[in-house]
C-alpha cells in the first residue's frame, strides 16, 4: 500500500535568529521565529510524514507551548516522526518540498538540504526533492515577511 502525505509551514522572518532550512544554516540577514529552532522545511516534511501515515501533526507531538521543544532542533523531530510512522508499520520511501521565500537565494543550499532530509530519513539519494521559488512580490512572502514550505511525502506499507 502506499500513501501520500501532504505538510504546510510558514514562519515569519525575525532578526537575531539564524535560518536553518532542512538542518542548514543558511547566511542571511534575517532567521526565523519560532518556538524550536524554526526550520520550516524539516516542518513540513514532518506533517507531510504525519500525514501520510494519519499519524496526527506535528503541533500535537511537539507542541509550542511545551519547553522540551523550546529551540529544538527540528531535524531530530523529523527523525522521530518518520520513526513513529516505522512503527506503524510505514517506510518513508520519497519526498518533495518547495521553499518559497523572496530572500535569500536558496539555489546553492538545495543539494545540502537535500542530502540533510535523506540522511536523516535513512534514504538514498536522489530521494528527496528540494526545490525553491519566490512568490513573485505577492503577499506576505512578496512583502520578505517570511517564507512557506510545502511538502508531499511518500510511505509503503511494510
Ligand atoms: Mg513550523
Amino acid at each position: 500500500m502506499t500513501r501520500v502525505g501532504i505538510g504546510y509551514d510558514s514562519h515569519r522572518f525575525a532578526p537575531g535568529r539564524r535560518l536553518i532550512l532542512g538542518g542548514q544554516v543558511i547566511p542571511h540577514a534575517l532567521g526565523l521565529a519560532g518556538h524550536s529552532d524554526a526550520d520550516a522545511v524539516a516542518h513540513a516534511l514532518t506533517d507531510a510524514i504525519l500525514g501520510a501515515a494519519a499519524a496526527g501533526n506535528i503541533g500535537e507531538l511537539f507542541p509550542d507551548s511545551d519547553p522540551e521543544w523550546k529551540d529544538a532542533d527540528s531535524m531530530a523531530l523529523l527523525r522521530t516522526a518518520a520513526a513513529l510512522v516505522a512503527g506503524r508499520g510505514f517506510r518513508v520511501v520519497q519526498a518533495d518540498v518547495t521553499v518559497i521565500a523572496e530572500a535569500p537565494k536558496l539555489a546553492a543550499h538545495l543539494p545540502a538540504i537535500a542530502a540533510a532530509l535523506e540522511a536523516s530519513l535513512g534514504l538514498p539519494a536522489r530521494s528527496v526533492g528540494v526545490k525553491a521559488k519566490t512568490n513573485e512580490g505577492m503577499g506576505f512572502i512578496g512583502r520578505g515577511e517570511g517564507l512557506a514550505v510545502l511538502a508531499v511525502a511518500t510511505l509503503e506499507a511494510g
